[in-house]
Parts: structure tokens; sequence; C-alpha cells
């Protein structure tokens, strides 16, 4: 009966359910630039009669007479006149992304063309989307959680393969499962505890200590996984802030180039070419590297270049990765060796380049100064899966699995910890022997964070906050 009340009390725990969203929202879904296709979607009760007045099937068939996941070939109308000829796609509630009426008209993808059929919607009835409002509406649907309504905008913002793979593996849910899993078993365990304690009375069965140190043992280590991955996810999800170093004609902007895989630094023999700092992304074995080639770091004279100089050593000392650069066809020089006391301490590979030279670089020195050794060839491109691996490796990814459940981001993080604060405290108290119903309380403590994460008990602040984030359209 508890369970039951518990679970009944759940369900209306909902504080967003109370945002209105009875107006119908329109907005261009696809990108701000021209192309091939340009698509206006409209979400609400009015979507279809809304897209009937600005769109009118070849066949003389009405909008309104369609069934869902149907589409129609048509004029579009702007300003009362045929402007284009486009497909309108119906969906009806719930079976949309946003759960309500859904209508999508492609239009030809000139900025033009998608902008006036855009106001001809608004014109008919429809008001501006906000940001994310078609997923807002979605997560008010109940059509996704709030783990899940994160994912699409870091499916959108994703760069490397790797967070691309997460944010769908999110998407798909998996995240809340697993954080659905432990709620159950915590509502389970209150439920019981609390109907124990409510009901002394009734024949309800007492918990017994061991189970409920082995369910709070189970949970803990459940959210502490979770929070352990959590930093491999960012690193993944956010890429890494990378740094390469090393004096002049090394191959630091040869190695970049190799990296990114196209001509970006330029390349010279000149010494003191890359007078600043150049920045790229690259995508490593699905990780994203953000790249700062840096000056050459050597003695300079030159005002400009000794600027550039600072700034290497200053992209160096923030990078989170450094990839400081050495000419394996030479001997280390002073340079050099300044180089290698700047990088002690910190995530530094020592990448030995010009490979396909004689070696002449004093290889005991350089194992000695540092973890990490690669040899690479970039001008013959040697080498790119080595460094790959011993990059992953160092970043302790090595064997991340993007499809595992994880936290995406410092808000469902922080509910995660506070539930394993709240979880870590009621084992204590189990030990310590305090009453059931205090440690009932903490456990509840821990279901509400959890509650929070998945947004079944969100503020109102909390999810517009976290809508705002997303683009209109979306
Ligand atoms: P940076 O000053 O450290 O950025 O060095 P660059 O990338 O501009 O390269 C300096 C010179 O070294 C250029 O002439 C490159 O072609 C040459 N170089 C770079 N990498 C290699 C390599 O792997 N092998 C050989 N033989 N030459 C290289």
């Amino acid at each position: 009966m508890n369970g039951g009340r518990l679970a009944f009390a759940i369900l209306y725990y909902f504080e967003v359910k109370s945002m209105t969203q009875d107006t119908t929202i329109a907005a261009i879904a696809t990108g701000n630039a021209p192309g091939g296709i340009g698509v206006i979607r409209i979400s609400g009760s009015n979507a279809i009669s809304v897209a009937e007045k600005v769109f009118s099937p070849m066949d003389g068939s009405r909008l309104s007479d369609l069934e869902g996941y149907r589409a129609k070939y048509g004029t579009v109308i702007i300003d009362g006149k045929g402007s284009d000829n486009g497909v309108a796609l119906i969906f009806r509630a719930p079976k949309s992304y946003t759960g309500e009426d859904v209508a999508e008209i492609s239009v030809h993808g000139g900025m033009l063309v998608v902008n006036k059929t855009l106001q001809a919607v608004l014109d008919a009835g429809a008001v501006p989307a906000g940001a994310g409002e078609f997923t807002k509406r979605a997560f008010l649907n109940g059509k996704m959680d709030l783990t899940q309504a994160e994912s699409v905008a870091e499916l959108i913002s994703a760069q490397g393969e790797e967070a691309m793979r997460a944010s769908y593996s999110a998407l798909q849910g998996s995240l809340s499962k697993k954080i659905n899993a432990v709620l159950t078993q915590l509502l389970d365990t209150s439920a019981l505890m609390a109907a124990w304690v409510d009901y002394p009375d009734e024949e309800i069965p007492e918990l017994e200590e061991a189970q409920l140190k082995k369910t709070l043992t189970h949970c803990i280590h459940q959210l502490s996984r979770l929070l352990a991955s959590y930093n491999n996810g960012q690193t993944i999800t956010n890429g890494v802030d990378t740094a390469i170093v090393g004096r002049p004609n090394v191959g630091k902007s040869s190695l970049m180039n190799m990296l990114v895989g196209k001509e970006r630094s330029i390349v010279t023999q000149i010494e003191g070419t890359t007078r600043d700092v150049i920045e790229d992304s690259v995508t490593l074995d699905g990780i994203v590297l953000h790249l700062r080639d840096t000056a050459g770091i050597r003695d300079s004279g030159d005002v400009v270049e000794s600027i550039g100089i600072e700034r290497a050593y200053k992209a160096l000392e923030d990078a989170e990765l450094v990839m400081a650069v050495f000419d394996g066809s030479e001997d280390l020089n002073r340079n050099d060796l300044q180089l290698i006391e700047k990088c002690r301490g910190r995530n530094a590979v020592a990448v030995i380049n010009k490979s396909d030279l004689k070696q002449s670089i004093d290889m005991d020195t350089i194992q000695q100064s540092f973890d990490n050794v690669v040899t690479v060839s970039a001008k013959e491109g040697l080498g790119p899966e080595e460094l790959s691996a011993c990059v992953r490796d160092m970043l302790g990814v090595a064997d991340f699995d993007s499809t595992a459940p994880m936290l995406a981001n410092a808000r469902q993080r922080q509910n995660c910890q506070n539930a394993l604060d709240c979880l870590t405290q009621a084992m204590d108290g189990v030990k310590t022997g305090i009453t059931y119903d205090a440690i009932n309380v903490m456990i509840d403590g821990a279901a509400d964070q959890l509650l929070s994460l998945t947004g079944k008990k969100a503020t109102t602040e909390v999810v517009n906050n976290i809508f705002s984030k997303f683009c209109v359209g979306k």
C-alpha cells in the first residue's frame, strides 16, 4: 500500500507539468544558411490547421484530412500567392517528436523562401518557438526525460564520433535506465520501511538489516561508478585542450597538419614562422583535441616573436595535454632541455619527429624525462596511430565505452553526487544503529536527487535553464 502511495505521489510530483503549452509554435528547423531543403516545423493543437493555410496539396486534398505519418506534395502559399512547391508531413499527437500535432513543411532551401514561409505560418496563427521549445514540449509531454533531452543538444553539438555515440546512447535512455534502476530499489526500500514504521501493528515483515545494507551497497556502487566515469565522459564530449610545443623547426606545424589532415599551419624552413598560436580541432581516434600550434620556443631578440614564445609557454601551462616535439635527427640543445623542464609534472607526451632521417637525439634523456614517448615522421605521415593510442591511454579513455551510461554535465553530476552523499549517510546510519525513519529520510533524499536528475521532479527554473541553451527550431 505504501509503495503504491509513494509511486502515486511521485507521478504527481511534476512541478514542471504546470507549465502551459497550449500555443502552436513554429520555427525553421534547418540551419540558418542556404541549402537544398529548408524545413519549417509547427507544433501544437492548431499545427495542422495552421499548415493548411499556407500549404495546398496538388491532389486537392486537405492536410486536416490526412492521417499521421503521411506526406503531401503541394504548393506553398506566401502572401496569397503560390510561391514554391514543397512537401508537408503530418504527425498526429501523441505520435510525434513533441507529443503534439506536428506539421513539417519542406521548401526549397533558399533563406528568403524559408523565412517567408515561416512568416506565412506565423501570420496563419502560430507563434515563434523559443530556444529548445520543441524538445521542451517533448519532455513535458513525457516523450523523453531530462537526460534524453540534454542528449539531443549534445548530439547536435557533438564533434567527435565517440561524443556522438555517447549522446545517442543517452538519447536511447541508457543513463535514464541506470538511474531508474537505482531509483526503483530506493523507492521499494523506502516504501517498505515507511510501511513498517507507520503501521507497526500490521503484519508487515521488518526489513532485514542485511538486506538493507546490501541494497544500499549496491546503489552506492552504481552511483559511484557513474561519478567515476564523469571525467572521461567530459574528456570525450568536450574535447581536450592540447598544446603542441617545441623549438623552431622540429616539425610542430607539420605535426599539426598531419593530425588535422590539411595545410593549417605554415610549414617553412625559416625558423620562427609560426609567430603566434594557431588553433584547430582534430579528431584523433574518436576524441576531439583542440590543438594549439605555438611559436617555436627559443631565445629571441625579436619582440613579436618573444610575445609568441611567451604565449607558447602559457599555452603549455594551460593545456590538459602537451605534445612536446623534438627533432630526432638532431642532438638535444638548450631550448629542448628548457622545454623538458617546463613539461615536468604535466600530462605531456614527447613526440620525436623526423623518424625518416638518421637519428641522433639522446633517447635516454627523453625516456627519463617523459612517461610517454612516441616516434613519428610528420612529413611522411608515419606514427599517427601510435600517437593516438598513446593519447587515449594518457587521457584514461583507452577502454572508453561510449554506449555505457554516462553523466553528461555538471547538473547531472551534482544530482548524482548529492544522492550518493545521502546514501553514504544512510549506510553510516545503519552501521551506527540509528532509527529506520531517520534512515528513510536519507533514502528519500537520495531518491529526490535522482528524480531531479531525470526531470521527474525538476523545478521550472532548472527546466527553463536547460532548454534555453538549445537552438531555436530544436
Ligand atoms: P616548426 O617550426 O616546428 O613548426 O616546424 P615545421 O613544421 O615548420 O617544419 C620545419 C621543417 O622541417 C620543414 O622544412 C619541414 O618540411 C621539415 N619537417 C617536418 N617534419 C619532418 C619530418 O618528419 N621529416 C623530415 N625529414 N622533415 C620534416
